[in-house]
Order: C-alpha cells, then sequence, then structure tokens
C-alpha cells in the first residue's frame, strides 16, 4: 500500500490536480477577449453589482478547502504543508462527485482571529469554504466567526459531514431496531469535532438532551467536572456514571468517534436489546465489526471502513451540500438543509440498489437493512437526489439567494 500511494501521487505530474482553460485561447481576438482590453468590461459589471461575478467568473462553482494541518486525518498536527495531500484528495473529491472545481489553501497559522482573517480576506474568489481537518476546540470558533464575517457558506466538514451522515446512518438503523430516537439511550465517545457535531444534530433530530451520556478521555462528560470547555459543558449532566463500562449499561445506542479498540465484550453484553453501534475511529473502530457480531447478533453495527458494511463516510455528503448551496447560491449552510441531506440519504437507502452499485461491489443482492443502512458512494443517484432535496430547504428557510435551474444542469453536465 505504502509504495502504491507515493507511486499513485508522484507519477506523471506530481499531485492530483491541475487549471484548465474552458474558453477558446487561440486567436489574437480569442486573447484580446480573455485578457485585456476585453478583460475590463467584466470588471466594470462586478464592480457596479458583485453579484454578477457568478455570472462572468468561476466564483460560482470553486470552493477553497483550507486547512491550518493541526488534526489532519488520524495523524494529528502535522502542519499546513504536509496536509496538502489529504486537501488535495479533497479536492479530487469534490470534483469526481459534484463537478466542484477546487483549490487547496494550506495556511501555516494556528492563531484563531489571525487564521480567520487570512481566510476572509481570500474569501472573494470563492463561492463557499470548505474547513477541514483543523482541531478541536478552535475548529468551532474559527468556523462560527468565518460564519459570521462572510456571505459565502462555511462549512467545516469533519464536523457537519460527519454529523450528517452518521444521523442518517443511526435513524435507518434505528428504524431497522423499531426504536424512536427520542426514546433512545445514547452514549458517545468523543468530545472532538466529530462527536460535537453529531450530538448538536440529533438534538435538532429529536434526540432527548438527557439521554444522552458524552465521554472524552477522561470519562463521562457530567456536571461535577470543572475541566470542561463550553462545548462539552453542553452536554454535562448529573449522573453518578463515571466510566465507559458505567456508561454502556442499557444503552441503546454508541457512537464512536474516539480511539480503537475501546469496546469490551462485557459492555457490549450490557447493552439494551437490538443496540445500534456506530464504531468511527479511523482507521481503527473502537470495536471491529466480526468481533461485535460475534458477541451478540441482534447489532446493527457501521463503521469508517470501506472492507465493512455500513461505511458511515463523508464523501456521501459534502460533494452534495456544496453542489446545492452553489446552485442556490446560498448564504449559508443551515440546520435545515444539512436535515434535509439527512432525509435524502436516508431515503436513498430504501430505494431498490442499481446493477451499476451492485456491479462496482461485486455483489449480487443488497438491500434496506442490517448490512444496508446507507447509499454506497458510488450511487449515481446521490447526486441527482440530494442536491434538489437541499435546495428546497435552502429555499423555504430563506437562505437561498437565487435559485438557478439551470446551473445545477450546467455544472452537473458529461464529467460528473
Ligand atoms: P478530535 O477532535 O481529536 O476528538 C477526539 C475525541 O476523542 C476527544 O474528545 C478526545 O478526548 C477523545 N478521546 C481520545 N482518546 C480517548 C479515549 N481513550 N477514550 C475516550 N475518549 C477519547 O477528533 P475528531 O475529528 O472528532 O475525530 C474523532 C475520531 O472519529 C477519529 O478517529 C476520526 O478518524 C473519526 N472520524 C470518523 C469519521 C467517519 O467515519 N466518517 C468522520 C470524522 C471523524 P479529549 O477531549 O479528552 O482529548
Ligand atoms: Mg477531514
Amino acid at each position: 500500500m505504502k509504495q502504491a500511494a507515493l507511486n499513485y501521487h508522484r507519477e506523471a505530474k506530481p499531485g492530483k490536480l491541475s487549471v484548465e482553460i474552458t474558453k477558446p485561447a487561440d486567436t489574437q481576438q480569442d486573447l484580446s477577449l480573455a485578457y485585456s482590453p476585453g478583460v475590463a468590461e467584466p470588471v466594470k459589471e462586478i464592480m457596479a453589482d458583485s453579484q454578477l461575478a457568478y455570472d462572468y467568473t468561476i466564483k460560482g462553482n470553486l470552493v477553497a478547502v483550507v486547512t491550518n494541518g493541526t488534526a489532519t486525518l488520524g495523524l494529528g498536527n502535522t502542519g499546513a504543508l504536509a496536509s496538502k495531500p489529504v486537501m488535495e484528495g479533497k479536492a479530487l473529491l469534490f470534483k469526481r462527485f459534484a463537478n466542484i472545481d477546487s483549490f487547496d489553501i494550506e495556511i501555516d497559522e494556528t492563531d484563531v482571529d489571525k487564521f480567520v482573517e487570512i481566510v476572509t480576506k481570500i474569501a472573494p474568489t470563492f463561492g463557499g469554504i470548505n474547513l477541514e481537518d483543523i482541531a478541536a476546540p478552535a475548529c468551532f470558533e474559527i468556523e462560527q466567526k468565518l460564519i459570521e464575517a462572510l456571505d459565502i457558506p462555511v462549512f467545516h466538514d469533519d464536523q457537519h459531514g460527519t454529523a450528517i451522515i452518521c444521523v442518517a446512518a443511526l435513524l435507518n438503523a434505528l428504524q431497522i431496531q423499531n426504536k424512536a430516537l427520542a426514546d433512545a439511550k445514547i452514549v458517545c465517545v468523543g468530545a472532538g469535532a466529530a462527536g460535537i457535531a453529531i450530538l448538536n444534530l440529533l438534538l435538532e433530530s429529536g434526540a432527548q438532551h438527557d439521554n444522552i451520556l458524552l465521554l472524552d478521555s477522561k470519562g463521562v462528560v457530567h456536571s461535577g467536572r470543572d475541566d470542561l470547555n463550553v462545548y462539552k459543558q453542553a452536554f454535562a449532566v448529573e449522573t453518578d456514571k463515571r466510566t465507559l463500562t458505567d456508561a454502556m449499561q442499557a444503552a441503546d445506542v454508541f457512537l464512536g468517534l474516539s480511539v480503537a479498540n475501546l469496546l469490551t465484550a462485557e459492555m457490549l453484553l450490557s447493552m439494551a436489546a437490538r443496540p445500534v453501534v456506530l464504531a468511527m475511529a479511523n482507521p481503527d473502530p473502537e470495536v471491529l465489526p466480526e468481533a461485535a457480531l460475534a458477541i451478540r447478533d441482534d447489532i446493527i453495527i457501521g463503521t469508517g471502513r470501506s472492507d465493512y458494511p455500513n461505511q458511515v463516510n463523508n464523501v456521501l455528503g459534502f460533494p452534495y451540500i456544496f453542489r446545492a448551496a452553489l446552485d442556490c447560491r446560498a448564504k449559508e449552510i443551515n440546520s435545515e438543509m444539512k436535515l434535509a441531506c439527512v432525509e435524502a440519504l436516508r431515503n436513498l437507502a430504501k430505494e431498490p440498489v442499481s446493477q451499476q452499485v451492485l456491479d462496482a461491489y461485486g455483489l449480487r443482492e443488497l438491500s434496506f437493512g442490517k448490512d444496508y443502512i446507507l447509499p454506497k458512494p458510488t450511487d449515481s443517484r446521490l447526486l441527482q437526489q440530494l442536491p434538489p432535496a437541499i435546495i428546497q430547504a435552502a429555499k423555504a428557510s430563506g437562505v437561498a439567494r437565487e435559485v438557478l435551474g439551470t446551473t445545477t444542469e450546467r455544472f452537473y453536465s458529461a464529467e460528473s
């Protein structure tokens, strides 16, 4: 794997992306339109009406993938430069799945206010900002400040992308297990970017605050602790439970956004009947599916891994969320849009699986059930079904600036 990955990145041209020209640039006439003197005309139009940047430049289909490299993949603080292969990879996924162009921007700055200022200053170039792999808790503050400062969508995928896919997976799994979210006792281990965002979206989906127990590396987040940041404090409850073993007693749901191999057989056996376990630590989950299913067979289990069923994979979300946000020139990506994405994902998982998907995974049969709670990433219906549902929610909630039925078709074409 190591050599294959290095060769993949180095062979032919180094890296994974390049810039291409989309207009004729052959004759003297072409060049005088593309650059001086013709280029002055769109400049004057945009000076008079800034929204025309969407008509005369690539702004409307261009996303910045922005990081400071403080939480790169599962590798930790790699610094800005070493995170570049990951950001180029994210850009590759934007293009491959939703035909969105993006520039990866690695910023060598860890101070929150300075980072926010840099991103604010480069924002005119872009139609949206995808924050990536920025460590918690700084990521929460950076995102909030940028949302306030900018009138284009700002979205930290490690928080909200993960939350959307995880909530869709959980709601479908609970449906199969014949349980209601409002009654479900939920244990979430991991109070970082992903864990906090998931719990917030679950609350918006109808989970009950008092049914949630959050744990970090020190154990249960309870109201007697004095070492909690404000994001953890919001989930602190009065309880005498202190350890993961205590917390897992009679739980309906386990959400793992922490580290490998935390769940023991004893903990799994102490859960309620028909539990749901989403063990999402990457690359090694809090418990492996074969280990969990050997202990009890009434579990539905998902992980972050592609080599097991029920992969909770962010690529099911962010390309389509940005596709939608760009196509309706959304001012922001709000809760209504996130929840619409959750619903659209849930619905697609219940439709018959296409031959295209079966072939891609070498499967003969696949249908909604305990081994198929989410659509597969290569399902081309994601692009057909998710953006329209998300745009609908943006319109209904008043954040869509202009609904351009035609841009969607324009940008969806050929390559996607
Ligand atoms: P993060 O911001 O660094 O948060 C990690 C959290 O895990 C922290 O709250 C940390 O506790 C806690 N933790 C660490 N060791 C622990 C232990 N032994 N027991 C209990 N809690 C422990 O990271 P993140 O971005 O939220 O990601 C967390 C994990 O989820 C990573 O493995 C990541 O790869 C995975 N993830 C998966 C997906 C996916 O499958 N689609 C998406 C996003 C993230 P403290 O707060 O006390 O430090
Ligand atoms: Mg990431």
